[in-house]
């Protein structure tokens, strides 16, 4: 047996009284297991009695709640045992059931279960170099699995080759990421009740844009983060968003063959392999590791099974405690620090930008001019 979803807590809403449809929910909402009579549900207004009765019993229909009859002493209204049945009388209140029958009522009752956590809606962003077919299939995958529609945000920031090597263009994408979740957030309008927290499914690039803003906006709050592909330095200050609670749980979902995220950080600022060995801090990540699986295998042949097995159950089931002893280990066991190579990639990446640009303009030049000429122009005096 299951808990409501938000969307079902809607429908209840639309066919029948709120403040019933709320009373209910909130017997739900202790995620323990209840037993109660339509009456009560009823505070006040006695007229909505009948009302209480269908609601339970669309409940039950649906197989949220159980269902039995009991009887109960027309008198103090308290359920009677077989024995008082028998012996035509009230142990509690002393009412001799020799005259007036037992009152027959219905009994609902939530036996409990595995609480199944809402969607409220999805955030995916995709890696460079990519426009990210992937991200319409994961739409229908998800909503399949889930037999009912969950909004999908796929944002897309186009393909990008040169820029997510060079920081000073990263501000534009990270404010076009940020601005983009803060609308989004204010048109899913779900009920009250729920938390409008975005979940994230992020590959590559995309990974990087969101530790990005987790660290620059405090105010961002996200639900459970998926990173696949990802390649966030091993060493991101996780423990600080947590404190800030602004992520529910993370999955990193770990590539052994995926070669991008383990050179990332020669070129890429604050970036490193956590794709391939996951985050020194394993205590609040989840991971998950795939020795065979390469930088963008994760939406091929594989697609199915990653959602089903893997993402499907962190997205929504109750989060088993971190076993850190049982997470994946560097070969090596020390905690991952950012590579000392990175003091010749980093000049070296701008000295082969720079020679681009160089070559550029030389060849623009020399169009017109005449290679000699443009030649002669910048290197004799
Ligand atoms: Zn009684």
């Amino acid at each position: 047996m299951n808990f409501p979803n938000s969307k079902y807590w809607t429908t209840l809403n639309n066919k029948f009284n709120h403040q019933l449809v709320e009373n209910i929910k909130q017997y739900f909402d202790t995620q323990e297991v209840f037993s109660l009579r339509s009456i009560d549900l009823i505070i006040d207004d006695n007229y909505l009695l009948s009302e209480a009765d269908e609601l339970l019993n669309q409940l039950f229909t649906d197989k949220y709640l159980d269902c039995e009859i009991i009887y109960v002493c027309p008198q103090c209204d308290d359920e009677l045992n077989e024995e008082e049945l028998d012996d035509k009388g009230c142990q509690k209140c002393g009412y001799s059931l020799e005259h007036e029958e037992p009152t027959k009522t219905k009994v609902y009752s939530f036996q409990g279960g595995i609480r199944k956590r809402d969607i409220s809606w999805f955030f995916i962003i995709h890696g460079m170099n990519t426009r990210g077919a992937w991200q319409e299939d994961f739409s229908w995958k998800i909503e399949k699995i889930y037999g009912y529609s969950i909004p999908v945000a796929i944002y897309k920031y186009g393909k990008i080759i040169s820029t997510p090597f060079l920081k000073p263009f990263w501000k534009k994408f990270i404010n076009k990421t940020l601005a983009k979740i803060k609308t989004l957030n204010d048109e899913i309008i779900i009920d009250r009740e729920t938390q409008h927290r975005p979940d994230v499914v992020a590959h590559s690039f995309g990974t990087l844009l969101i530790s990005e803003l987790l660290k620059k906006y405090p105010e961002l709050k996200l639900g459970r983060v998926i990173l696949t592909g990802s390649i966030i330095s091993p060493d991101f200050n996780w423990e600080l968003i947590f404190q800030r609670g602004q992520v529910e749980a993370v999955l990193c979902h770990c590539a052994g063959k995926d070669f991008w995220s383990r050179v990332s950080h020669y070129w890429i600022y604050n970036s490193g392999p956590s794709g391939v060995i996951g985050f020194n801090q394993k205590e609040l990540i989840h991971h998950t590791f795939e020795p065979t699986l390469r930088h963008s295998d994760f939406f091929k042949e594989n697609f199915d099974k990653n959602i089903n097995e893997t993402w499907a159950p962190f997205l929504t089931d109750q989060l088993q405690p971190i076993d850190s002893n049982k997470q994946l280990q560097p070969k090596n066991k020390k905690l991952w620090q950012p590579s000392k190579l990175r003091f010749i990639s980093f000049p070296l990446k701008y000295i082969i930008i720079a020679l681009l640009v160089f070559s550029i303009i030389f060849l623009l030049i020399s169009l017109p001019m005449g290679i000699i000429k443009t030649y002669n122009l910048f290197f004799t005096q």
